[in-house]
């Protein structure tokens, strides 16, 4: 679609109208308010270096449930245009780069001036501007005591959701809606609706726990999944594909199948660094040297999460036939990001476990599918 569109109109359709502008400061706004207000579980975060823990609050699916409905409310009223995002997408897009170069800057800039000796704010400065702005170079920064990671992700993933709702809206008002549509939507609104359902699950996770906020984190929870992830959704808009009832089956087959090893494989995580004890597909759990689990999806491969990912991202992509690349943006990109962080995250594992870990890789010889890789 984009490769089709005249360079004349992509460019003016980049520039930031104010209107961009009020959406992402309305957005913003509403989810400090909202994250800061709104009732949810308050669940503490990973034990950091220095012994202090952060606290998150849970309440993402209470606040994208109540801002779907405000947004919708507001539509039916003639408030807002439900097509407000399908038709400027491209520059909100810009707009929202925009901010994560500022706000990073921003980041950077609070970073070199503190002197904070705490694991959340320490500043870790290579001395290298581009890499410190890339990488970031505090842990946990806050604003208004509001921890920016935790918000910034949270903003991605809802993000994700509003764009999709958009297009689904436009599909209909153009007359194009598809079964394909229909499944894209369906498959993409559970897994958002089931990240949030499972928030505290992503308080342990590697962005979370061990990476900076930098550039990299801000325009990937900012930009990247809510503009990639939704391509496929873009592509539909424009293209019309045929499913038949096998290929139907076999996507939604791909989907719950993704999802059970996904679900499965973060939650035995999660159960297990909360209480080591707790039985794992029904028998005591393998645990080597007290620390790592060794049994469920985690003895199948040392990164069964990624592999149940990695089938989510297909089956969102499936829908849209095989006639173009172009919807497989996102499982390529997730292919090569999970191998890429799986391989890092070894390197902290070995480096934090030691022999213990060298004992996990012999109990577990492979990294995410068995016996290919
Ligand atoms: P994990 O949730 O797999 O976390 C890795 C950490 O878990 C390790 O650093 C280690 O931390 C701990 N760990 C590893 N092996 C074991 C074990 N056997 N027993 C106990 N603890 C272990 O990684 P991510 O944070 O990268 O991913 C979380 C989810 O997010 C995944 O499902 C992934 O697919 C998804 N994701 C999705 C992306 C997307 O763009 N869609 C991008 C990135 C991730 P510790 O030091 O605490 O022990």
């Amino acid at each position: 679609m984009l490769l089709d569109m005249d360079l004349g109109v992509l460019l003016p359709s980049l520039i930031p109208s104010s209107q961009s502008v009020y959406v992402l400061v309305f957005y913003f706004v509403y989810l400090a308010v909202a994250g800061e207000i709104l009732p949810g579980k308050v669940i503490r975060g990973v034990l950091l270096s220095d012994g202090s823990q952060l606290r998150y609050r849970c309440n993402g699916l209470l606040a994208l449930t109540l801002l779907v409905a405000i947004l919708g409310l507001c539509a039916k009223l003639g408030i807002v245009s439900p097509l407000v995002v399908a038709d400027r997408g491209l520059e909100l897009l810009s707009t929202t780069f925009i901010f994560c170069v500022l706000v990073t800057l921003a980041l950077y800039i609070t970073g070199r001036s503190s002197s904070d000796k705490s694991s959340s704010l320490k500043p870790h400065v290579s001395g290298n501007l581009v890499h410190d702005w890339w990488f970031g170079l505090q842990l946990n920064p806050q604003f208004m005591s509001i921890d920016l990671k935790f918000f910034f992700v949270r903003a991605g993933m809802m993000g994700w959701l509003l764009i999709n709702l958009s297009i689904l809206e436009k599909s209909v008002q153009d007359g194009s809606l598809s079964q394909s549509m229909i499944l894209y939507q369906i498959f993409c609104a559970l897994y958002i609706l089931d990240y949030f359902v499972h928030e505290e699950y992503m308080t342990s996770t590697w962005d979370i726990i061990a990476e900076r906020l930098g550039f990299m984190l801000v325009f990937g929870d900012l930009l990247w999944i809510p503009f990639t992830f939704s391509i496929q959704g873009w592509w539909l808009l424009y293209n019309k594909v045929e499913l038949t009832v096998p290929a139907i089956v076999a996507n939604c087959l791909v989907f719950l199948i993704g999802y059970m090893v996904f679900r499965g494989a973060n939650k035995q995580k999660h159960i297990f660094k909360k209480n080591p004890k707790t039985p794992i597909w029904g028998k005591p759990p393998v645990v080597v040297g007290g620390k790592l689990l060794a049994s469920g999806y985690w003895g199948i491969a040392r990164h069964c999460n990624y592999l149940g990912d990695l089938m989510l991202a297909l089956s969102f992509s499936l829908p849209c036939g095989i006639s173009s690349p172009v919807p497989y943006f996102y499982p390529t990109y997730l292919l090569i990001l999970l191998i890429w962080r799986e391989r890092r995250d070894e390197v902290r594992c070995a480096e934090k476990y030691k022999e213990i870990w060298a004992e996990y890789l012999r109990v577990v010889p492979w990294r995410i599918l068995p016996y290919v890789y």
